[in-house]
């Protein structure tokens, strides 16, 4: 046996066949933070590699189904061979033989070992540490797993509960970053697959709408495929992305220039996830919060603290259509501005019916709800979400992250218990069945809430609109509010135009 902890790496791999790093000795690196990154791998079965830096290599565990911010989450990891530090930098496909697939930085970073001894709890099975990487942070813990004689050791990953921790998360995280945090790429286009599939739709309006290749999404058409909105120069502005209503990128484009006075309140300033479905809502869509290769120079990267990568914002009506270029159907801000990300500004409630119950039950959980934030002399203000839900929206001055989550789980929660036979707060479908699940969650740092104007990548073109506390009453269909019939909105007087001005302070405990 060789003492090079980097052998059974090298073992199983032929370094002139696949583009992995051989990895010379093992690295010691002085007075440097220990690096960790996480690599989506998509091999025989999709996992995340999650990898630490110790002792001049990289710890590596295989996390089959991804890390979660959800402490009562427990990923098996599947402890796997020490991988040399330069594999921490790659991204891209292994053709053939060992772990043959996709690989895809997902995360990466420093860790801080909670201990003196790191490779001392490593061996006694159990290590906690801080993670301080773009998509993980904070507190999490390894511990290992009673051997019931398999030769590899499974552990569990952990995240802890503090104020990264996002309780009920599950999976949400990982199908919202959904592309490389180093490249913007998908997994597809990591893996060179073509990013666009033929448009059917597109060849079945006639005449105004030409097929395009099938591949190279990069390359330009003749200008005779560019058309100008808002001064901004949009390419293919014929894509189609809502094929049933046939709606295109011009007409996205020129619907966000037209509602840009309601919408750039909304959303300037904060920092943004963007759901892109660059082949319309009927081919592959994924959430991106990060600048990426490419990026429009008219969307703003902003750093707030605490993030170690920038992300996305938009000021300008100019910064909206170049999100109509980018493909970017729904845009979702955070509720904090990127200057003062500590200090949350708005509270925002769920609403999400149960598929057995009709809209007006919905409307009836608002107006409970609005009954509620009000006896606590806070503002409420309630839009359509453009799905199946209501968003009640409440300004708030002053909050931390944690007093924001702390209030508005207690609202909802006072709800449930009031009339446990109409309302839950808990997440399982099961229990949702026949209720309305009051939604808290998106009350944290780094989530984020469809804006208000902002189109849905879902059938009928619908937006979520801002309403009138008196338009919320039975009879409400969210179904009328689309691109095409929400442009007339404009012409009578805000609804939310008091929002800002309606900031309270929340109460106390
Ligand atoms: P609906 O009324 O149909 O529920 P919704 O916008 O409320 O519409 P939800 O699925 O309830 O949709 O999600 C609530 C919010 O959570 C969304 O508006 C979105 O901002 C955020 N969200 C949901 N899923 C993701 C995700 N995978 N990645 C990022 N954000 C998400
Ligand atoms: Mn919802």
């Amino acid at each position: 046996m060789s003492d090079d902890p980097l052998a059974p790496y090298r073992a199983k791999r032929d370094f002139s066949r696949t583009p992995e790093p051989e990895g010379t000795a093992p690295k010691r690196r002085k007075q440097k933070a220990l690096r960790f990154v996480v690599q989506k791998h998509e091999a025989t079965r999709l996992h995340y590699d999650f990898r630490l830096e110790l002792g001049g290599v990289l710890k590596s565990w295989a996390v089959t189904r991804g890390p979660s911010l959800d402490p009562a989450e427990k990923r098996l990891a599947v402890e796997v061979e020490d991988h040399p530090l330069e594999y921490g930098g790659f991204e891209g496909v292994i053709a053939e033989g060992y772990g043959a697939g996709t690989v895809m930085l997902w995360d990466r970073g420093t860790w801080i070992p909670a201990s003196d001894d790191p490779a001392a709890d490593l061996a006694a099975g159990r290590l906690r540490f801080t993670l301080e990487g773009e998509r993980l942070r904070g507190g999490w813990h390894l511990v290992r797993m009673r051997p019931r004689g398999e030769a590899k050791h499974n552990w569990l990953l952990v995240k802890d509960e503090d104020e990264e921790a996002r309780p009920g998360d599950a999976d949400a995280l990982l199908k919202e970053a959904a592309v490389s945090v180093s490249t913007g790429r998908s997994m597809a286009e990591i893996a060179g697959r073509p990013a666009e599939a033929p448009r059917k739709a597109a060849r079945a309006k006639p005449a105004a709408v030409k097929a395009e290749p099938a591949k190279a999404p990069r390359k330009r058409l003749p200008s005779s495929a560019e058309a100008m909105v808002a001064g901004v120069s949009l390419t293919h502005p014929d894509r189609v992305y809502w094929p049933a209503e046939a709606i295109t990128k011009r007409d996205l484009a020129e619907y966000l220039e037209a509602v840009a006075p309601r919408l750039l309140p909304w959303i300037a300033g904060r920092p943004l996830s963007l759901l892109r479905a660059p082949d319309g809502i009927t081919g592959e869509t994924f959430f991106q919060r990060h600048a990426g290769r490419g990026t429009s120079k008219l969307i703003t990267q902003v750093k707030p603290r605490g993030e170690s990568a920038p992300l996305l914002q938009v000021d300008t009506p100019e910064g909206l259509i170049a999100l109509a270029q980018f493909g970017a159907l729904e845009i979702h801000p955070w509720p904090a501005r990127s200057a003062t990300v500590t200090r949350p500004d708005r509270m925002i409630l769920d609403l999400d019916p149960a598929e057995d119950l009709g809209f007006d039950a919905v409307v009836a959980a608002a107006l409970a709800l609005r009954e509620r934030v009000e006896a606590l002399g806070l503002v409420p203000f309630c839009k359509t979400t453009g799905g199946k839900g209501l968003h009640v929206v409440v300004p708030v001055t002053g909050a931390t992250w944690k007093a924001l989550h702390d209030a508005a789980g207690r609202i909802c929660k006072a709800l449930e218990a009031e009339e446990p036979s109409r309302f839950t707060t808990e997440s399982a479908k099961a229990v949702r069945s026949g209720r309305i699940f009051l939604d808290f969650q998106r009350n944290a740092r780094g989530a984020s809430a469809v804006a208000a104007w902002s189109p849905r990548a879902r059938p009928g073109a619908t937006v979520s609109m801002p309403l009138d506390w008196a338009e919320v009453a039975p009879g409400l269909d969210p179904r009328a509010f689309t691109i095409r019939t929400s442009p007339a909105r404009l012409a009578a007087p805000d609804p939310w135009a008091g929002f800002e001005a309606a900031a309270r302070d929340l109460p106390k405990g």
